[in-house]
C-alpha cells in the first residue's frame, strides 16, 4: 500500500502537503506504478504521461 501521495493533476509524487508543480493540494494515495523521470525530453514514458519536469511520477492516478 502506498503511503506517498501523488498529485491528481500532475501525477508527481508529493513529499509534503502541496504539489511542487501546480501548488495544488488535491493529493491521493490511490496511485499505481512509479516512474522516475530524469530527462523528460528523452523519456517515452514522460511523453506518454505528458511530463515536462523531472521528478518521481505515478503512472496511474485515480
Ligand atoms: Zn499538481
Amino acid at each position: 500500500m502506498a503511503t506517498e501521495k501523488a498529485c491528481k493533476k500532475c501525477k508527481i509524487i508529493v513529499h509534503g502537503k502541496q504539489c511542487p508543480i501546480c501548488k495544488g493540494q488535491e493529493l491521493t494515495t490511490n496511485w499505481r506504478g512509479l516512474a522516475i523521470i530524469l530527462s523528460p525530453d528523452k523519456s517515452e514514458i514522460a511523453k506518454q504521461i505528458g511530463i515536462e519536469i523531472p521528478g518521481e511520477y505515478a503512472l496511474k492516478v485515480r
